[in-house]
């Protein structure tokens, strides 16, 4: 008689993910492939929430729960699918701001958002709720509920997050970044960071997305003491970011623009850095920083590096 052997799925426990917007969401959606949700906890980035014409705005949060649910808008980046313009048309006849686009969809999401605050619900409970309406049902954790704002310093003056990254499209070039605020991680952060399993940064950029989470009290220590646990994946692919302006931003601060950089930047709380096989020089370097290296493709529109990528992590 031939055995059969079952394949039974192996128990990880909860994987507490750090996340910015559109690399995260990326990750999230090939974490998710592999790992029931249920075990998945997303820590979300908020330097980048932004008011504008009385709504307050959470690019991150939607650009996750959007991708996850499969609304996100490919060909735009952001926002959603099948998106329409008439109000933000009708705006700019009236002579508003429409540097920063809503379209009419979206709007809905930032009407419903910004009603709940105003009752005095928690950025926490609404991105619950908002994550539930759209049929998910892993966890999407903003890291904190009090104000938090990445600001840029750059040639041309102090600039919000938004005004750097979208009115200026990241072009000027940055002298500082400093995130400003006294935020606090939520306990359901500070939860999720003591009890995951492990902890993974996904690949976001490590100056917009990573350290505004760092910046909030009860992060960083929460990952210093766990540093065992925490593993990175670059977002810099042979020094190049896939999108975005991570590598210049990374070589206008002082940092080497490179896996190596981002080794150098995370090494304090992080034991493991997945980099790419075009970065295969710097591996014996990344481990001498971080204690840990892996290699493998790292392009997640790659079906075959999406692969490979999970199990170089153990996944
Ligand atoms: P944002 O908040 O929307 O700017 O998004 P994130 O900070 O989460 O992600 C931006 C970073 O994701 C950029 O630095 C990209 O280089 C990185 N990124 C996007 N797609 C990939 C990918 O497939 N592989 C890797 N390694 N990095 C990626
Ligand atoms: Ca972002």
């Amino acid at each position: 008689m031939v055995a059969v052997y079952v394949r039974r799925p192996t128990v990880l426990g909860v994987i507490a993910v750090l996340c910015g917007g559109v690399g995260a969401a990326r990750f999230l959606q090939l974490l998710a492939s592999r790992v029931p949700t249920s075990e998945i906890v997303a820590i979300v980035n908020v330097g980048d929430d932004v008011e504008m014409h009385g709504l307050t705005i959470c690019p991150d949060i939607d650009t996750i729960i959007y991708t996850l649910s499969g609304l996100h808008n490919d060909e735009l980046g952001w926002g959603l699918r099948g998106e329409t313009w008439r109000t933000m048309d009708a705006l700019a006849e009236l002579g508003g701001d429409t540097w920063f686009r809503l379209g009419d969809l979206d709007l809905a999401t930032h009407l419903y958002r910004t009603a709940r605050l105003r009752r005095g619900d928690t950025k926490t409970d609404i991105t619950a709720d908002l994550a539930r309406q759209r049929g998910l049902d892993l966890r999407i954790l903003p890291v904190t509920n009090d104000p938090l704002a990445t600001m840029i310093d750059s040639d041309v003056g102090r600039l919000s997050f938004q005004e750097y990254f979208v009115r200026e499209r990241h072009s000027v070039a940055a002298r500082a970044v400093t995130y400003d605020g006294h935020a606090a991680a939520t306990p359901e952060v500070r939860e999720a960071l003591e009890s995951a399993e492990r902890i993974i940064i996904a690949p976001s950029n490590p100056i917009l997305s990573i350290a505004p989470l760092l910046a909030v009290d009860g992060v960083r220590d929460a990952l210093e003491r766990r540093r065992d646990v925490v593993s990175a994946i670059s977002p810099l692919i042979g020094g190049r970011a896939v999108k975005g302006p991570a590598d210049h931003l990374m070589s206008e601060l002082g940092y080497r623009p490179d896996a190596l950089g981002v080794a150098q930047y995370y090494a304090s709380f992080c034991s493991q850095l997945v980099i790419d096989r075009a970065d295969e020089n710097l591996a014996d370097e990344v481990r001498d920083v971080c204690g840990s290296v892996a290699i493998c493709g790292t392009l997640m529109s790659e079906p075959q590096q999406a692969a490979e990528l999970l199990a170089a992590m153990g996944l």
